[in-house]
């Protein structure tokens, strides 16, 4: 399918969510998650009007930054120390904020003539042993430590909850009591809100759980199967 087209068709699922809830469409923002797809399917999803991008692997990822400097370019995936110098100077957004060692070195890392970087903390929301992001519990700590650094902005919470049954299933986040992840992820953001955390992103939704995210109040969604295709799983471990 053109990547026109397929954007078309996420826009109108983010359309059709927020009526649902609700909420205005232009509350929801839309991150183009182009990890493994090379920067002809960027081009063409720039010529269709999408702007942000989003990456998971830094080498990848500044290959397309140098051919497409004019979209905006967010960082979305696991991010080691020996990697900050680069995120720090070629992204404008850090969706995967986990530990105050990596926050303190992008502050330091954060060139002089940019703006400062966006940052979301990523949240560990369903517990998962080997997924990365903070548990819930230790969030606000990390919110406390990053506002402190002059070349950060913390923005929000990031998360990728765990799948808990077939991924077609519309209910395929909630755990077995019904309860969404999305909730959990939501009311963490209302109670660092109340203890007066400045945050507006709630970075929630991918290509098979938007809707789900959306009526939690996610402000931006990741999509990447839903608008580039599949991605080929040797270049996306
Ligand atoms: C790959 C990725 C996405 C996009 O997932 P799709 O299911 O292809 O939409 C979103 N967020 C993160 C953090 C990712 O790594």
């Amino acid at each position: 399918m053109p990547i026109a087209r397929s954007l078309a068709t996420v826009h109108a699922r983010i359309a059709a969510a927020c009526a649902a809830s609700g909420r205005p469409v232009g509350g929801v923002e839309l991150l183009a998650v182009s990890k493994t797809f090379g920067v002809d399917a960027v081009r063409e999803a720039m010529d269709a009007g999408q702007r942000a991008f989003g990456e998971s692997y830094v080498q990848e990822a500044l290959g397309k930054i140098a051919a497409v400097p004019q979209a905006d370019w967010h960082f979305i995936g696991p991010l080691q120390g020996n990697k900050t110098a680069e995120v720090a100077a070629h992204f404008s957004w850090v969706h995967s904020l986990d530990r105050e060692k990596i926050a303190r070195r992008l502050s330091e890392q954060r060139p002089a003539g940019m703006a400062p970087l966006n940052v979301c903390v990523q949240v560990n929301i369903s517990g998962e042993a080997t997924k990365s992001g903070v548990v819930s519990g230790d969030a606000a700590g990390l919110c406390r430590s990053i506002v402190a650094l002059p070349r950060l902005r913390l923005r929000g919470l990031m998360a990728i909850p765990a799948a808990v049954t077939k991924r077609d299933s519309p209910h395929f986040r909630e755990d077995e009591n019904g309860d969404s992840p999305f909730r959990a992820l939501r009311e963490l953001f209302d109670s660092l809100r109340r203890e007066g955390f400045e945050l507006d992103t709630l970075s929630a939704g991918m290509s098979d759980d938007l809707e789900a995210a959306i009526a939690e109040g996610s402000t931006l969604v990741r999509v990447g199967t839903a608008i580039f295709g599949q991605r080929s799983p040797t270049k996306d471990p």
